[in-house]
């Protein structure tokens, strides 16, 4: 989840199909993908979805939140509108989505050092507050994603077993 061109889609191909794409391409229709995981000593299947272009009129439908059992929340290190807005997706995550959802917060393009808005501790605060895991990404540079995702799916399974 999260505004548009924060880079959701470029971190869910590089967590599954190690692909980063310069342009972006909006995403059509429903999109997902599966990634086989090692979590110690068992084996996740992962499905993961992305939101379609629907950020961009705020109309996530429901469908998207059932059964989920973890969300990424995505903001764009060097636009600090993005990183307001994310009051209103933890809102949203909060009212459609299952009590004990896992929720990451990413700040990421960390490799655009130099436009720079919103600093990693904010990040860090704003998850603190939340109750929320943070990391800072580059599905540009494949910097934490491996990490974003696998501290998700960790997490998920501590609270399943
Ligand atoms: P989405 O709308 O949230 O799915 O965003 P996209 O994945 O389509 O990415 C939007 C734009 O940001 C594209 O031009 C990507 O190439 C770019 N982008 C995504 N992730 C990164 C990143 O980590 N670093 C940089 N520099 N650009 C990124
Ligand atoms: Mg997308």
């Amino acid at each position: 989840m999260g505004d548009s061109a924060v880079g959701k889609s470029n971190l869910l191909s590089r967590f599954s199909k190690g692909e980063f794409h310069l342009d972006s391409k909006p995403t059509i229709g429903v999109e997902f993908a599966y990634r086989n995981i090692k979590v110690g000593d068992k084996l996740a299947k992962a499905q993961i979805w992305d939101t379609a272009g629907q950020e961009r009129f705020r109309a996530i439908t429901s469908s998207y939140y059932r059964g989920a059992l973890g969300a990424m929340l995505v903001y764009d290190i060097t636009r600090r509108g993005t990183f307001k807005n994310l009051k209103k997706w933890l809102h949203e995550l909060r009212e459609y989505g299952n009590r004990d959802m896992v929720i990451v917060l990413i700040g990421n393009k960390s490799d655009l050092v130099d436009s720079r808005e919103v600093e990693a501790e904010e990040g860090q605060s704003l998850a603190q507050l939340e109750d929320l895991c943070f990391l800072e990404t580059s599905a540009k540079e494949n910097l934490n994603v491996e990490d974003a995702f696998l501290q998700m799916i960790t997490k998920i399974f501590e609270i399943a077993s």
